[in-house]
């Protein structure tokens, strides 16, 4: 399955023809080539963007929702196929695929054509004059999105993006190509006109750099890793680009004494292991109550170790592949971290499969793991590691949960586990973070703001907060008679 850029309207390889191999993490094999885009394809990209600008820019929002919803229809129709494609270039269970990001997905475009209807320009009165403040597109603006959700993620930045009338540059993850050709694929097929959605695959020093470089581009809303998102910043912003970070997590779940057992034990499990723990929302830290952190272990180890790790394709399979051989070796190097710095492992921190057979031993495989008596200011606890490694520390009281919770430079996420919502909800408000789930997690409304403090990023998406990145108001004020 081989993959092209997308510009104008077409499929094309690189200028110079480079490619690179793209792998599937589960079997280590071949799916196919991508383009090693560089400067010249960024530059026919931009180029393609500017012919499409004007026009993209003139529709009205009811035009441009209209074709929101074209792409949200022509992507369910082929969600199966899109399932399958994550599935395979993630190395996640199909299911798993099937049930986020194929669904997300359709459901960005989907929310955002719907979202668009409610909107009206603000006017603000003065005795002697009106004020009305028009959104008008950016222009061209840059995409760069990581592996973990590959179209999901893309997706969230691409619908609003269009919807405000910009025209865009996209560069996916080089390790997870698949789905963005899709949506290019789909584009095509709809119509959309040429140019007004440009995809250049590649590495992100060469490629991703490019984007951020362009004088052409002025917008960046980059997902990825704290690191990256640093560098991102350091080009971007002397340029007086529009940026967005939305960077990494080390979110607690907080499990307090009066909580529901099966349910913490259930959401723990959810926060901490989804995707691998290859979300930027996972809860890999736990924080329990003394009081009942021996009984909450003990559910948590026996359910932990029961997991299913293998085929991404078996429909049993809870726990598939991550994303590559490399980011399996540097989750293992925290792991042995945390040995030096004291802490046991309960559970998991090998990379036998305990699933029903299928893919290769070359394939990426890393049973979810636990880990305690660490603590909560040791290196395997504040640092991101990204994958299915959770530690578990105790606390005494609401105070000193919230101060732990606190202990990381970041501040993405995090969930509370109370029958006392009001409890939780002090609590909540108390931790330096963007997002807090009270008795749940990941559990989205797409209007509400998504975003981290600290070194979790920069400013925030969703609902009308995308709206507001990805486009500049006018104030015009009109003087009365
Ligand atoms: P990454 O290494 O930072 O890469 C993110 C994207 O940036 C990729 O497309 C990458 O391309 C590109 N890139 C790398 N160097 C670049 C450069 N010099 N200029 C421009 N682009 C460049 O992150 P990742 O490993 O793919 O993803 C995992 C990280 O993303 C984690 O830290 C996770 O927490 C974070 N994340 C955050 C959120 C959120 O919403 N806050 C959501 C998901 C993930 P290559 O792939 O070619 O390197």
């Amino acid at each position: 399955m081989n993959v092209q850029n997308f510009i104008g309207g077409e499929f094309v390889d690189a200028v110079d023809h480079a490619t690179l191999e793209n792998l599937a993490p589960a079997t280590g094999q071949l799916i196919g080539t991508i383009p090693r885009s560089k400067q010249p394809d960024v530059y026919r990209a931009v180029a393609a963007a500017r012919v499409a600008q004007h026009e993209w820019a003139d529709l009205t929002l009811d035009d441009r929702a209209d074709w929101l919803e074209a792409i949200a229809d022509a992507l369910e129709s082929r969600s199966e196929e899109l399932a399958r494609r994550e599935s395979l270039d993630t190395g996640k269970p199909f299911s798993l695929a099937q049930r986020v990001d194929a669904k997300r997905s359709v459901e960005n475009f989907r929310f955002f054509a719907d979202f668009s209807r409610e909107q009206e320009d603000l006017v603000f009165e003065m005795e002697d004059a009106t004020n009305i403040v028009h959104r008008r597109p950016i222009g061209i603006v840059g995409l760069i999105t990581p592996w973990n959700l590959p179209l999901y993620l893309l997706s969230w930045k691409v619908a609003p993006a269009l919807l405000m009338g910009n025209v865009i540059v996209a560069k996916p993850s080089e390790l997870t190509p698949l789905t963005a050709h899709l949506l290019a694929e789909v584009c095509q097929e709809i119509g959309l006109p040429d140019g007004v959605l440009n995809i250049v695959n590649g590495y992100g020093p060469e490629v991703g750099q490019q984007i951020l470089e362009h004088e052409g581009i002025k917008a960046i809303s980059f997902t990825g890793g704290t690191a990256t998102g640093r560098h991102v910043a350091a080009t971007a912003a002397p340029m007086f680009k529009k940026l967005s970070l939305e960077l990494g997590g080390k979110n607690a779940t907080i499990i307090l004494d009066d909580a529901e057992m099966n349910q913490a034990v259930q959401g723990a499990i959810r926060a901490g292991l989804t995707n691998s723990g290859q979300v930027c929302l996972c809860g890999s830290r736990i924080l329990v109550h003394e009081s009942i952190a021996d009984e909450f272990t003990q559910h948590l180890v026996a359910q932990v170790s029961a997991m299913k790790c293998g085929d991404p394709n078996h429909p049993e399979t809870q726990v598939g592949a991550l994303i590559n051989m490399a980011h399996v070796e540097k989750v293992e190097s925290y792991i042995n971290l945390a040995i030096q710095e004291g802490g046991t492992i309960l559970t998991g921190g090998t990379r036998e499969m305990t699933g029903p057979p299928g893919p290769t031993p070359e394939g990426a495989f890393l049973r979810p793991t636990l880990i305690s008596g660490l603590s909560h200011l040791s290196r395997t606890a504040r640092e991101e590691i990204f994958g299915p490694v959770v530690t578990i520390h105790r606390f005494s009281s609401d105070e000193e949960a919230i101060e732990m919770a606190n202990a990381t430079d970041y501040g993405l996420a995090g969930s509370i586990w109370t029958r006392d919502t009001e409890r939780g909800h002090s609590i909540a408000q108390k931790i330096d973070t963007g997002i807090i789930w009270i008795n749940t997690w990941l559990h989205r409304d797409l209007r509400t703001p998504f975003g981290g403090v600290k070194h979790s990023g920069v400013g925030r998406e969703g609902g009308s907060w995308s709206l507001g990145f990805f486009s500049e108001p006018l104030n015009v004020c009109i003087k009365h008679d």
